[in-house]
């Protein structure tokens, strides 16, 4: 096939083929059952069969001849789950206060002060602390008061964050 149309586009060029419909009937006639289901499937984009038939029969095709299942590995792949990745955490801790895990999240509002929202939570029992920091590295003291608090307060042994 040659693309022999030069279309002029905003960064260069793009090259073109003009095409002209054929009369389907009379191309199809030398094509197996199989084939033509396939050739048909692939050119309405995977569509499941009946969607192909009804397309098909639309544009004047004789749907006759065309299988009543597809057989499409692409759309076999496509369909293939990958395979689940175990969400249970092997690592989490079940003891209070023994791991803190640190998310930040950035504040957009232009009024606020404090840029970052830094959350701590307790991974054992889903306990929560909230600060306000400015710059990402500001959330280094008041993690390190929170711990110092935990200890002084309770006989929770912080050992991972
Ligand atoms: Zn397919």
């Amino acid at each position: 096939m040659t693309f022999d149309i030069k279309i002029k586009c905003r960064r260069g060029h793009v090259f073109a083929k003009e095409l002209y419909p054929t009369k389907h009937d009379m191309a199809l006639t030398l094509e197996s059952n199989n084939n033509k289901t396939m050739r048909l499937h692939k050119q309405f984009c995977h569509l499941d069969i009946q969607q192909v038939k009804d397309t098909a029969q639309k544009l004047g095709v004789n749907v006759d001849d065309v299988n009543n299942k597809i057989n499409c590995e692409d759309c076999k792949m496509a369909k293939a789950k990958q395979k689940a990745v175990p969400k249970k955490d092997e690592t989490k801790s079940l003891t209070p206060g023994e791991r803190l895990c640190i998310n930040s999240s950035s504040i957009n509002t232009r009024s606020a002060k404090k840029k970052f929202w830094i959350l701590v939570e307790d991974q054992a029992i889903s306990m929560k602390w909230s600060f306000f920091v400015n710059n990402k590295k500001d959330q280094v003291n008041p993690i390190i008061e929170l711990i110092k608090e935990i200890h002084e307060t309770t006989d929770w042994k912080v050992s991972f964050i």
